[in-house]
């Protein structure tokens, strides 16, 4: 049976579904879903990601990381944590930059996130030097300091959207008819959690809302907040999204959401203003929403991409070159990724990031 099929068969049953439904439907579903059946990155998958562009990236987040570890006086032990850490490439760069850290490895206990078997088994190759452990949700971090990396890790997770009419809100849903998959609206009805949106939308704009954010960013603030630490969340998105944007990706190039379930990335971009005021109602603070690329040039990438050219042919200069641009310039990843920073109330944010 494809998902297709399957979603079909399920609103036959159960009626339209919520966008959220649909997105974890092609996601994670045990068997078709995209990424439980699937290693989704780099030029024969569907798409490329900032570690997967160069080990640059990894290596600053760890150096920052490293930063906040020392700055806190050198917590022991401590859970090094990556939500979603696709192919482990960011962990096992953020390992090599941090190796001269003196007792960071030895008080580090690595902790990977992630729902995907295929993805897990790349992981465990990756990081063989530094064997991790996984767990299926950040509840079961311990109670102990935590240094935490999130990157195009929130993008994943289900939304729901919204469309306003009147003062009230119609949930845009997925439906099914003549043996294919399109969009409807539910009635119309008051949504508490979209009240402060009345203010700053009008009749017809779409909104959009992240119900699996909250929980999970309340642990991971809770523990920084309790016992010290620091994230560092990296997203496409911005402080809170109008319109839709959920999108697809299948080979590099966009697709249409509901054509290839299973087939395609799904993402919708993230509102970081709700995951900072959880973050703030755990009594953890965060830094400003800074870009990605103003972010690493803080943090000195073109000082390391100069250290890195020395021992480089042309060609592998050209490409360290192409990286440095792609993951740094507003026109491609600089100003669409956002940064924002988890720190206790008592210790200085994360290096590269402004309270
Ligand atoms: N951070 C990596 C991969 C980003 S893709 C990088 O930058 O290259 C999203 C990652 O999150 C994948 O590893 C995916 O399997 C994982 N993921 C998506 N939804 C998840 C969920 N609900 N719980 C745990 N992991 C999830």
């Amino acid at each position: 049976m494809s998902l297709t099929d399957h979603l079909i068969t399920r609103i036959q049953q159960d009626g339209p579904m919520s966008v959220a439904d649909y997105m974890a439907e092609c996601l994670l579903h045990p068997t078709l879903g995209y990424y439980t059946t699937r290693d989704p990155f780099g030029t024969k998958g569907d798409f490329t990601t900032a570690p997967e562009i160069s080990q640059m990236f990894g290596e600053l987040i760890g150096l920052s990381l490293a930063q906040c570890w020392m700055d806190q006086g050198r917590p022991a032990p401590f859970t090094l944590c990556e939500l979603g850490p696709g192919r482990g490439t960011l962990m096992a760069d953020v390992l090599r930059a941090t190796r001269s850290v003196s007792g960071f490895h030895d008080a580090a206990q690595i902790v990977l996130v992630e729902a995907s078997p295929v993805l897990k088994e790349i992981q465990a190759e990756t990081l063989k030097d530094h064997p991790p452990q996984w767990i299926d949700s950040v509840a079961e971090l311990s109670e102990q300091p935590l240094l935490l990396v999130a990157n195009e890790f929130f993008d994943a997770l289900p939304i729901r959207q919204f469309l306003r009419e009147g003062d009230g809100w119609c949930e845009r849903l997925v439906g099914a008819r003549d043996g294919a998959l399109l969009f409807g609206r539910g009635p119309n009805g008051p949504q508490v959690a979209l009240n402060d949106r009345l203010a700053d939308t009008k009749e017809g704009d779409l909104v959009e809302l992240c119900a699996a954010a909250i929980p999970i960013l309340t642990v991971v603030a809770g523990r920084i907040a309790s016992h010290g630490g620091a994230a560092l969340i990296v997203d496409y998105g911005d402080w809170h999204s109008l319109g839709d944007t959920l999108q697809a990706l299948q080979n590099h190039e966009r697709a249409d959401p509901l054509a290839a379930p299973g087939l395609a990335d799904l993402t919708a971009h993230v509102d970081f203003e709700p995951l900072a005021i959880a973050t703030r109602a755990c009594g953890c603070r965060h830094t400003r929403l800074t870009p990605q690329g103003v972010f690493l040039e803080r943090l000195g990438i073109t000082a390391r991409a100069q250290a890195l050219a020395k021992a480089l042919s042309e060609s592998e200069l050209n490409l360290l070159i192409a990286a440095h641009r792609r993951l740094t310039h507003p026109d491609e990843m600089g100003n669409l990724f956002k940064v924002m920073g988890l720190f206790p109330a008592y210790a200085a944010p994360p290096p590269g990031l402004e309270p």
